[in-house]
């Protein structure tokens, strides 16, 4: 079985590419990224996320790669969910600064600084997140979805460390090991992530 990989991001797609190897031995999927399934970058991949929640964007993102492969094919939805946010930004956590608030910043470091900013002079203990990562797999055969939610719990810092991970990983604190997730090993990282748990749900779902 090859199963596609529906995702743009790199750091994405060696992660869980990498979760699933390790989950692997018997019966592991084939993993196929977009690059090698040849699937050309279109316009219409900018409107696949338009919901409200990661289970209709990862379903949304699924339904669109699996019908245009013909190939069982997984996407992720993730995001950071901040509690003095309310739970922002969410779904729109790639988004997350308003555009043209930094110039001189990439789109990672300006999102970065617009959340470090947003909890400007809050204690540690009112800086508590999520890293949440839903995993949908879709079978363009039968039309069906399957979604597999992984949640990891930390706290946003007030200053970056380390230089791993991508994303909001030099801001997002492991408090059991008092690491950032940008200080955690690649391996450790994705044994205690977000990420780490919907692909190995989804491993499992797909070994029985
Ligand atoms: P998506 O492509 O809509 O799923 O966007 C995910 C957003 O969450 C991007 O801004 C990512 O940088 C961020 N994100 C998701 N997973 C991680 C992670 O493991 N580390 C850091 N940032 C992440």
């Amino acid at each position: 079985m090859k199963l596609l990989l529906a995702t743009r991001s790199s750091h994405k797609a060696g992660e869980a590419t990498r979760i699933l190897a390790d989950e692997g031995q018997e019966g592991a999927p084939a993993v196929l990224t977009l690059d090698d399934a040849g699937i050309p970058w279109s316009e219409a991949e900018d409107g696949l996320e338009p919901h409200e929640t990661f289970e209709e964007n990862a379903a949304s993102k699924a339904r669109y790669f699996g019908r245009l492969s013909g190939q069982p094919t997984v996407a992720d939805d993730s995001g950071l969910e901040v509690d003095a946010l309310g739970g922002r930004p969410g779904v729109r956590t790639k988004r997350f600064a308003p555009s043209g608030r930094y110039p001189a910043l990439t789109r990672d470091e300006a999102n970065n600084q617009y959340l470090l900013d947003s909890l400007d002079g809050l204690p540690p203990g009112r800086r508590g997140a999520r890293y949440v990562c839903v995993a949908c797999l879709f079978d363009p055969a039968s039309g069906d979805t399957v979604h597999f939610r992984g949640e990891a719990p930390g706290r946003i810092l007030t200053l970056r460390r380390g230089s791993g991970g991508f994303g909001y990983d030099p801001i997002f604190l492991d408090e059991e090991t008092g690491l950032s997730y940008a200080e955690l090993s690649a391996a450790d990282k994705n044994e205690r992530s977000h990420r780490g748990k919907a692909f190995r749900a989804l491993a499992a779902f797909l070994r029985g």
